[in-house]
Parts: C-alpha cells; sequence; structure tokens
C-alpha cells in the first residue's frame, strides 16, 4: 500500500514524501478514504499509530481542493485537544504535511500570553489547533469567527472529557455551523463519549485498529 492511491493534491504528496513516510499506517489505510469522502468518523486508536496524519491529510485535501486556504477569512478546520504538548504537536504535523501548499495552522492553548495567538488569527489561518479553554476565552473576546468551519475534530476526546472540558466542548461547538463533517478519535470508548458522539456525529463510520 502505498499514499499514492489517494490521489492527493501535489503539494500534499511532496509533505508526506519531504516526512519520510512511505505506506500509511493502519488506521490511515482504513480512515484516510471515509474521511476525504466526507463521512463523519470514530476513530478508536492509541497515539503512536498515525492517528494524527490520517486526519491533517484530508483536511488538506479538503482545503486545497475547495481553493479556501490561505486568503480565507475565517478558518475551515477546527480541532480540539486535551493539552498544549498535543495541540503543538498536530500543529506541527499540519506544518509539516503543509509545507508546500498555502495552507496555515495556529495553536491556541492557555498558560502562555494571547497576543501571538491573537496575530496569527487576525494573519488569516485555515486550521485552529486548540485546547478548550483558551478557545472559548478567544471566542469571547471575538478574536476568532468559528462560522466557516465545516470540519470538526476531537482528538484524544476521552482524555478532554476526564480532564472536565465536556461544557466548554459543547459550548463551542454550539456556535459551529450545524453543516459540518465530525471527527471523534479516542483511545477508549466510554459511555460519556457514546453520549457525545451521538450528539455532534452524524450516521460515523467507527475505525478502529
Ligand atoms: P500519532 O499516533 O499521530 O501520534 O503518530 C505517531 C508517530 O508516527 C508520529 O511521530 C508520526 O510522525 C509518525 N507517522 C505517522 N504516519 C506515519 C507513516 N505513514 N509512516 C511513518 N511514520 C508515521
Amino acid at each position: 500500500m502505498s499514499f499514492t492511491q489517494f490521489d492527493f493534491h501535489p503539494g500534499i504528496q511532496s509533505g508526506i514524501r519531504d516526512a519520510g513516510y512511505t505506506s500509511p499506517s493502519p488506521i490511515q489505510q482504513k480512515a484516510i478514504h471515509p474521511i476525504l469522502a466526507g463521512k463523519d468518523i470514530l476513530g478508536l486508536a492509541q497515539t503512536g499509530t498515525g492517528k494524527t496524519v490520517a486526519f491533517v491529510l484530508p483536511i488538506l485535501q479538503h482545503l486545497l481542493k475547495t481553493h479556501r486556504s490561505a486568503s480565507s477569512a475565517a478558518p475551515s478546520a477546527l480541532i480540539m485537544a486535551p493539552t498544549r504538548e498535543l495541540a503543538e504537536q498536530i500543529h506541527e504535523s499540519i506544518t509539516m504535511m503543509a509545507i508546500h501548499t498555502p495552507v496555515k495552522s495556529v495553536a491556541i492553548y492557555g498558560g502562555v500570553g494571547k497576543p501571538l495567538q491573537k496575530k496569527a488569527l487576525k494573519q488569516g489561518v485555515d486550521i485552529v489547533v486548540a485546547c478548550p479553554g483558551r478557545l472559548l476565552d478567544l471566542m469571547n473576546e471575538k478574536a476568532l469567527s468559528l462560522k466557516g468551519i465545516d470540519i470538526l475534530v476531537l482528538d484524544e476526546a476521552d482524555q478532554m472529557l476526564d480532564m472536565g472540558f465536556l461544557p466548554d466542548i459543547r459550548r463551542i461547538i454550539r456556535s459551529l455551523p450545524q453543516k459540518r463533517q465530525g471527527l471523534v478519535f479516542s483511545a477508549t470508548m466510554p459511555k460519556t463519549i457514546n453520549n457525545l458522539v451521538q450528539d455532534i456525529l452524524n450516521h460515523p463510520i467507527k475505525v478502529q485498529v
């Protein structure tokens, strides 16, 4: 199996090549086609399986296909993560995969100053990778609009719920457009995740590795 089967934009293919990835991991083999087809996904996968790239590549393809990258006034994709470390990792993975494309991403998390994050948002980004608390903060300050979001990802959803982010997540999701694609990744499937998934995903395809 190779990445060429997915017919990615040439800029994405160059990013994959530069990263040295030769073949898709099992979660990538299972998840990329349905995500590209616009389906909602519930992915059961641990860290280390390559789950980040499994959602990053189809998001990049979507942005490049719809010609909304770079110049867009509002971001098109929102990825929520429980910790700043994970948000930074996802942001770095996006930067690496998107290096030959105009797609821009920003990582938003607390514990550091807001000005740089606000400046990046002002300059225009396509993908926001955020921890829920700081994201809500910036939303309340009108530093960003989520009106253009058409792909939502919850990464390590079980950990986010363990950390008490559920009310924040629900508040954030209420300000997203109804018509959107949803992807939820979680290492475990407690009942609380099931409830959330039923509320926010539409006939999700379950992908497990
Ligand atoms: P993740 O599970 O998303 O945290 O990814 C774990 C590690 O696997 C990261 O360091 C990625 O750079 C790497 N990785 C992701 N996809 C591939 C692939 N297809 N081939 C080789 N390494 C990969």
